[in-house]
């Protein structure tokens, strides 16, 4: 029987020194990644963007300051592994790019969305070219090559959020890294970035390199797409918020797409949606731990709770839109939604009344952003930011009686604002002040996991 192929990532805690990269590489090895995905080094994408902030308000200082703090994560790493000049060359070659790019921010005090892309990059591009030093290190009889990913992982052209086109990568996949799939190649290669037709850098969001991982196992039909961090698998709740927290051995498609969408920052939201669609089997474990079980998100689980897991999204939005024309009349909602089409954004939550829409988005979406000021000319415009999407996710949930009684009972003193319930048999959610949503959590957590 042939052996089954494997896209393996690691996040930037599995990437966060040389512990934890050659622990890492040993996950790799054991378990026979075909192609492996990896994140920036821990904190490297923040440092980045820093560096961009620092370029465009024109203190210089800082971004040396901040380039330093880049320069040395990278350095001491090498130092342990006692990498030779060729890897230090290399390495040092993209260092120069990050500082010859915030040069450029900080000459024009501006930083375009093309400029930033290519800036944020650089954190893969550095991780996965020294990663692929440590894991070729570990491997005797396997070919380890580094790969750059922007060969295969076209997007379009919108800068800092590019959408993978899928058609095109499989197409590529099956050009440039059929030798992990027949030959004795392991490829080593970047999350979170892609590339136009027209060789332009992209990124494909915050946090995509789960993402990149899941397109590229699609692109290539691998058996398994694994999601290397830093906890055991997919928790009841974060473990952050609540210590208390249970590891999952198995969880739904849908509800950990649920769960991912409404705030569980253990996989970027788009995640499955590639798996899915091309039948990848997904298992998220802990590279500090590989020998625990992890989670396996599954077509179909053993049991069905009604309240498997719970999660918060912060940093939300509520719009409520007003206006007398909508009563019974017809095409008002339609204007509107077609005002945020045209601006690109996404709504996450929606409720409406006769003469009222209310809705939730992130707070990110507003800023620069002439969203607002249009809306305002179909209807009365309320923001109110500073909020927080708190969900319960599970089965049935739109169906059991008392359900709702429970959950506001243990909510007692918290001011509820919108709440959610009915569109999805997987999902209640509702919103309340960003201060009050860990409390929230964790007293849902007692009453309905334990
Ligand atoms: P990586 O760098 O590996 O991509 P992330 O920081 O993006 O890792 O995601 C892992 C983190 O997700 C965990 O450290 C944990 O705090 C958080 N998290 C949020 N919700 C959950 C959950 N339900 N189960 C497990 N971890 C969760
Ligand atoms: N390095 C990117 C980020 O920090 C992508 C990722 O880690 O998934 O957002
Ligand atoms: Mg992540």
């Amino acid at each position: 029987m042939s052996e089954k192929i494997i896209v393996a990532k690691f996040g930037g805690s599995s990437m966060a020194d040389l512990t934890a990269m050659k622990r890492s590489a040993s996950v790799s090895r054991d378990q026979k990644a075909n192609v492996v995905v990896v994140s920036a080094v821990y904190g490297v994408t923040n440092l980045l963007i820093a560096l961009s902030e620092n370029a465009c308000k024109h203190a210089w200082e800082n971004v040396e300051q901040v380039y330093d703090e880049i320069v040395l994560k990278h350095h001491s790493i090498l130092e342990q592994m006692q990498a030779d000049d060729t890897l230090y060359s290399q390495v040092d070659e993209l260092l120069k790019q990050a500082k010859t790019l915030a040069h450029g921010m900080f000459l024009l005090r501006e930083c375009s969305l093309k400029a930033y892309d290519s800036l944020v990059s650089l954190g893969e591009r550095l991780s996965s070219t020294i990663f692929a030093q440590v894991l070729a290190n570990e491997y005797t009889g396997k070919d380890v090559q580094w790969f750059d990913v922007r060969k295969v992982m076209r997007t379009d052209d919108d800068y800092t959020k590019a959408k993978p086109q899928i058609e095109e990568i499989a197409q590529l996949c099956n050009k440039h890294l059929i030798d992990a799939k027949y030959g004795n190649t392991v490829f080593v290669t970047q999350g979170f970035i892609g590339s136009t037709s027209d060789e332009m850098t992209t990124t494909l969001g915050r946090g995509g390199s789960d993402y990149s991982a899941a397109l590229l196992a699609e692109g290539l039909g691998a058996d398994i797409l694994q999601i290397w961090t830093d906890v055991a698998g997919i928790a009841t709740t974060d473990p952050r918020i609540v210590p208390e927290a249970r590891l999952l051995g198995e969880i739904t498609y849908s509800e950990a797409a649920e769960l991912a969408t409404f705030g569980a920052k253990i996989l970027h939201p788009t995640t499955l949606t590639p798996a899915l669609r091309s039948n990848v089997q997904v298992f998220v474990g802990s590279s500090y731990e590989p020998n625990e079980p992890g989670t396996w998100i599954k077509t179909e689980t053993e049991s069905t709770p009604l309240v498997r897991a719970m999660a918060m999204r912060k940093g939300q939005s509520l719009l409520t839109l007003s206006t007398p024309k909508m009563l019974h009349s017809h095409g008002f909602l339609y204007e509107i939604f077609k005002v945020f089409n045209d601006f690109k954004v996404s709504i996450d939550s929606i409720t409406t009344s006769e003469i009222s829409v209310a809705l939730t988005l992130d707070d990110s979406t507003l800023l620069n952003s002439k969203i607002i000021e249009t809306l305002g000319t179909l209807c009365d415009v309320k923001v109110e930011e500073g909020l927080s999407l708190v969900s319960l996710i599970g089965n049935d949930i739109n169906h059991t009686p008392n359900l709702a009684a429970k959950i506001f009972n243990s909510l007692e003193g918290i001011n509820v604002r919108m709440i959610c319930l009915g569109a999805s048999k997987h999902n209640f959610c509702f919103l309340v002040k960003e201060s009050e949503a860990t409390e929230c959590i964790q007293r849902l957590h007692k009453e309905f996991i334990g």
